[in-house]
């Protein structure tokens, strides 16, 4: 079969472009294996219009739930490549299988930051996590550190002080830039020590990570012992389809659409945070925004066509 849509990635935008394409009576597949995208990794969504309190893996079921009562096709495959042949979208997954779409939405989102430091992957999993909420339960009454200072670190270290004896929140910058109430709640926990205008420069120990190197003395000391260190440091979007499609991105290598939320290619929308569009304000409000704007586009579109 060829599907009217086929949506590459499984968050937000992903789910919230596949409930209007349904409504519209349009055939869809959402391609992804994490059920949620990114915002499964949160602790808590507070700001999510009608649902104040829902952890994220939560707020991701309801998501997939919705649009699976719709008619979406879920495939839990990881896209590979997309290849346009005759006006036709060609879909692989890793899963060696091809799906046939008359066009795509691309709500591939971001991924993490390394810190670039020489061992980073050598702990990886071994005292170092990218996800605090998907690991913090392995550190309960241990020693942390979070590395990072916007959101997702202060958010991070907030959640790690409920579960671990102490957390320590390394930070480049002269202050945290988090949202001013996640902040102050920080601000208010007993064991949680901030260290500013400081980078990790080195990662050691012997057989998993022991104690992070830091760029100048802390109380004397030129070393934070830890079980474990989150790195929250921010993302950026995979270049992986603007290079094989040969799509327009911005110089941080969103891509880049118009108000429709088109891309440059012809039978190609984006949507999320992978996009340059909502101002750069990355969050599933904006991401479910843009994914309704491109189901929308595409009705549109593919209306004019059959009636052409
Ligand atoms: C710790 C944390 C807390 C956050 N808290 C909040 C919050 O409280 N409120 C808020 O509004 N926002 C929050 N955010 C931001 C929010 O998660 C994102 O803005 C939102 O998830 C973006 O949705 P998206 O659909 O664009 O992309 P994502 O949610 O990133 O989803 C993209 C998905 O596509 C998948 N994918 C990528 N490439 C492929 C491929 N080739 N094939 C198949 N699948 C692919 C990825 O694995 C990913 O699962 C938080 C983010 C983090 C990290």
């Amino acid at each position: 079969m060829t599907y009217d849509i086929a949506i590459v990635g499984s968050g937000p935008a992903a789910y919230s472009a596949s409930i209007y394409a349904s409504r519209y009576k349009l055939t869809n597949i959402i391609f992804g294996k994490i059920v949620g995208g990114t915002i499964s990794e949160a602790h808590k969504v507070c700001n999510y219009p009608g649902l104040p309190d829902i952890t994220g893996i939560e707020l991701g079921q309801k998501f997939e739930a919705q649009s699976k009562e719709l008619g979406a096709e879920v495939a839990y495959e990881s896209v590979t490549d997309i290849k346009k042949i005759e006006g036709i979208f060609h879909v692989y997954t890793d899963r060696n299988k091809e799906y046939e779409a008359k066009t795509v939405i691309l709500t591939t989102g971001t991924e993490r930051n390394k810190l670039m430091l020489p061992d980073e992957d050598k702990y990886l999993g071994k005292g170092l996590s990218y996800c605090a909420t998907c690991d913090a339960m392995f550190y309960r009454d241990k020693t942390v550190a979070v590395v990072g200072g916007k959101n997702a670190a202060v958010m991070s270290a907030s959640m790690l002080s409920d579960i671990a004896k102490k957390v320590y929140l390394i930070y480049r910058g002269t202050e945290l830039l988090g949202e001013p109430m996640w902040v102050d709640q920080l601000m208010g926990r007993k064991n949680v020590e901030i260290i500013l205008k400081t980078l990790p420069i080195g990662l050691e120990g012997e057989n998993r990570l022991e104690r992070i190197k830091l760029s100048q003395p802390y109380n004397g000391e030129q070393y934070v012992n830890v079980d474990g260190v989150f790195i929250e440091i921010g993302s950026e979007p995979d270049g992986l389809f603007p290079n094989m499609l040969g799509l327009e991105v911005d110089e941080k290598k969103y891509i880049k659409v118009d108000q429709t939320q088109a891309t440059n290619v012809e039978g190609i929308w984006a949507a999320g945070d992978c996009t340059n569009a909502s101002n750069g304000f990355r969050q599933v409000v904006t991401a479910v925004g843009e994914g309704g704007i491109a189901a929308n586009s595409i009705f549109r579109y593919l209306s004019q066509k059959s009636r052409a």
